[in-house]
């Protein structure tokens, strides 16, 4: 089950749910319960494998 990267739209705290895409339309904030949070993409490529993490600097400003 593949973990989402959120930021809530209220409180604006960040927060990882591990859900199935097509519940992630379902996530409510931890902190406050709020709705509809705005899914945040790391620019690091899932497809690599694993656990290495965020090295390679961001080169297109991204965001
Ligand atoms: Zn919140």
């Amino acid at each position: 089950m593949p973990t989402y990267e959120f930021v809530c739209t209220r409180c604006e705290k960040p927060f990882s749910v591990r859900t199935s895409i097509g519940e992630k339309d379902l996530v409510r904030c931890p902190h406050c319960d709020a709705g509809s949070p705005r899914q945040v993409f790391r620019s690091c490529n899932f497809m690599r494998g694993g656990s290495g993490g965020c090295e390679a600097p961001p080169r297109s400003g991204f965001g």
